[in-house]
């Protein structure tokens, strides 16, 4: 390569370094929402008539769920978050009831809360699910808690168009805490013990975005 070559091949690069190394460059303020949120959106999937899965034996989905935004609720609160929950008993709350509660708190991030389950019986493991791809992060923070914390194993982060992640403004996750139609794994999940361990670990990887803590404000 002569010198002039390479002269032209560095200019070319310094908008991509420039990008890379300076603070606060427009390639970074896309996430800049997902840092800030101080309100938490927990929403304990189905309700009512809608049972969501049923468990092979025991608490059918819509139970669990529930039992969960009940336990993560106040593990939130003692880390420094406001948390609003979607429903606090056995309702039906629509699919755009859920997500008009998130689009009305401009400092929230949203967490869905299910329980899995499959016609393959042998079917197990956690997974995390986002729309948008700045809800990446808060997806794969709460994943990395949850991944093994029961003897579970993790099925990864994954995208997917569902209404609640679709339909929302905010940073929205959906966690599928493992499958009630696994004999083994239902019978984990349906011991409370297990459940507040899960609650503390998607507390945890809630906060693991901001160092355990809520951000606190001044603006
Ligand atoms: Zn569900």
């Amino acid at each position: 390569m002569t010198k002039r070559a390479l002269m032209i091949q560095v200019a070319r690069l310094l908008p991509l370094l420039a990008a890379v190394l300076l603070p606060g460059c427009a390639l970074f303020e896309e996430g800049a929402g997902l840092s800030n949120f101080r309100t938490v959106i927990v929403d304990a999937g189905h309700g009512g008539y809608d049972n969501g899965a049923k468990a092979v034996k025991g608490l059918p989905e819509k139970m669990l769920t529930l039992d969960m935004a009940r336990r993560v609720k106040p593990l939130l609160e003692a880390r420094g978050y406001r948390v609003v929950m979607t429903r606090t008993t056995d309702v039906f709350i629509p699919l755009g009831g859920r997500t008009g509660i998130s689009n009305a708190h401009p400092d929230a991030a949203f967490v869905s809360i299910h329980f899995n389950s499959s016609p393959r019986r042998a079917a197990n493991g956690v997974e995390t699910y986002y729309y948008n791809p700045r809800s990446a992060p808060l997806a794969s923070n709460i994943l990395r808690e949850i991944a093994t914390c029961y003897g579970s194993h993790s099925r990864g982060v994954k995208f997917a168009r569902y209404y609640v992640l679709h339909h929302n403004q905010r940073p929205a996750t959906l966690l599928e805490l493992g499958f009630v139609s696994n004999a083994k794994e239902n019978s984990s999940l349906q011991n409370p013990r297990v459940r507040q361990l899960l609650a503390e670990k998607i507390a945890a990887g809630i906060a693991r975005g901001h160092g355990g803590r809520a951000p606190v404000t001044g603006s």
